[in-house]
């Protein structure tokens, strides 16, 4: 299912993953107060590897 992404720069709407006009990767318009590239998720897994590594189980 294709999301409706933004670009966020040029503040606009499109289905492409690169925006038509300034080439920026564009980000899932939904949902809207979602972080633009998933950066969180990205630290939420090093903090999670962290913590595993913290307690011994890596
Ligand atoms: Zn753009």
């Amino acid at each position: 299912m294709k999301h409706l992404l933004k670009c966020v720069p040029c503040n606009s709407y499109t289905l492409k993953e690169a925006c038509a006009v300034c080439s920026a990767t564009t980000v899932p318009a939904i949902p809207p107060r979602y972080s633009p590239d998933d950066k969180y998720g990205d630290y939420r897994r090093k903090a999670k590897e962290v913590n595993l590594r913290m307690d011994g189980l890596l």
